[in-house]
């Protein structure tokens, strides 16, 4: 696969609505929300693309900061008492569009399950 969108967004090559940004992680707007809030959090490295790229040395320490970063902007977006999702879609049938590791993460409205 060739660099995606979210490569620029990390380069500030193209704009995002960043709210949290680290050393190892960005999270910005969904440009597309489906929901009151719908933050994309996203390792800066570009290696993984999907879940299944995912290699439990390498990687367990970056997977426990974009957790983290989802709780902490839960907080600081006031859902965390009325509830969240977080949801990372792999693959076709998961309707992954974007091949950059990411969490959504979604909230401010009653979710359904299952989902569509
Ligand atoms: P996926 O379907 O891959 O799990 O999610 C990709 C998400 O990225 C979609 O929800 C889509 O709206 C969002 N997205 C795609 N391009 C951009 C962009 O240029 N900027 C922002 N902020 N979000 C984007």
């Amino acid at each position: 696969m060739g660099e995606t969108i979210f490569a620029k967004i990390i380069r500030k090559e193209i704009p995002a609505d960043i709210v949290f940004e680290n050393e190892h992680i960005l999270a910005f707007k969904d440009i597309n929300p489906q929901a009151p809030v719908h933050i994309l959090i996203i390792p800066k490295i570009t290696e993984i693309e999907k879940t299944l790229d995912i290699d439990p040395v390498r990687h367990s320490k970056i997977l426990s900061e974009l957790i983290d970063a989802a709780n902490k902007i839960a907080r600081n977006s006031g859902i965390s008492g009325s509830g969240f999702r977080i949801v990372i879609n792999c693959g076709a049938d998961a309707g992954q569009e974007v091949y950059h590791l990411h969490l959504h993460l979604l909230g401010g409205r009653k979710m359904n399950w299952p989902p569509g």
